[in-house]
């Protein structure tokens, strides 16, 4: 059994400065107003209309725009992804992976609980004793379900089979393709204070690249 850390990956190239990504959406959005006029190359023009709209709440606008990101995050954190009926998934599959094969090394791999612990409110202030004890306990659970996997595999279970042995911190690989409006949502919805600490731990770090990275869409959040 194998403990790795949450994490994500941006699949979608973002343009220097985010320009290209705004001027798209800049180009969409004038069509409305009939203002093409105004577009400037230097991407000025595209920072202002784009603030403009969304300021307005205009922001069918910023639908013209896809980014796909893949997470690596356990599995009940990937049911709260799934959620998101406005985007896309791909996610690895529990049916077709047989982590008893060599390919997979032979064993599960579960996300570490410790950071999000630390990001549990109610937890984060408890001692280290209390929380080195919840991390002992939940280590043997995992040690005893991947026990449980490669046995019923054993005993001639298919892999599809074997996963109702597997627990909700088995690592997944998904990934979301969404408009930057679905982005915003689920921004809105999975970085804050009340959203899960485990998807608050990759949501929150992926909002603050984005927002470095392609100006204007969220800066506001
Ligand atoms: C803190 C928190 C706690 C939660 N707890 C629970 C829980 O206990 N149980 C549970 O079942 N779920 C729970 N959820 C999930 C929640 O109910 C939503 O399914 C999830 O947050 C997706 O939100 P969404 O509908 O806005 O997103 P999306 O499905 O991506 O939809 C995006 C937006 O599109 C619009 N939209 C989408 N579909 C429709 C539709 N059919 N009709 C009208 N408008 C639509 C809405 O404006 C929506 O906001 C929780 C979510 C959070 C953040």
């Amino acid at each position: 059994m194998k403990i790795q850390k949450a994490g994500y990956e941006i699949l979608t190239p973002i343009s220097e400065g985010g320009v290209k990504e705004l001027q798209h959406i800049e180009r969409i959005g004038r069509v409305c107003y009939k203002s093409e006029d105004k577009i400037t190359e230097d991407g000025e023009s595209a920072k202002k209309f784009v603030k403009m709209l969304i300021n307005a709440h205009h922001e069918a606008m910023i639908e013209h725009s896809t980014l796909s990101v893949m997470f690596t995050v356990d599995r009940g954190v990937s049911h709260e992804m799934v959620r998101h009926r406005i985007a896309s998934f791909a996610q690895e599959s529990t049916r077709y992976v047989n982590y008893s094969k060599d390919k997979f090394g032979n064993e599960i791999n579960v996300i570490d609980l410790r950071p999000g612990i630390e990001l549990d409110r109610k937890m984060s202030g408890m001692s280290a004793e209390v929380i080195d004890a919840v991390l002992k306990e939940w280590e043997q659970a995992m040690i005893d379900a991947e026990k449980h996997y490669m046995r019923l595999i054993e005993l001639g279970a298919t892999a599809q089979i074997a996963r109702s042995v597997l627990p909700n911190s088995t690592k997944t690989n998904i990934t979301i393709t969404a408009n930057y409006r679905e982005w915003r949502n689920y921004f809105r919805l999975r970085t804050a204070d009340d959203a899960h600490p485990q998807i608050r731990e990759v949501s929150v770090p992926l909002l603050m690249e984005l927002k470095e990275r392609i100006p204007v869409i969220f800066d506001d959040m």
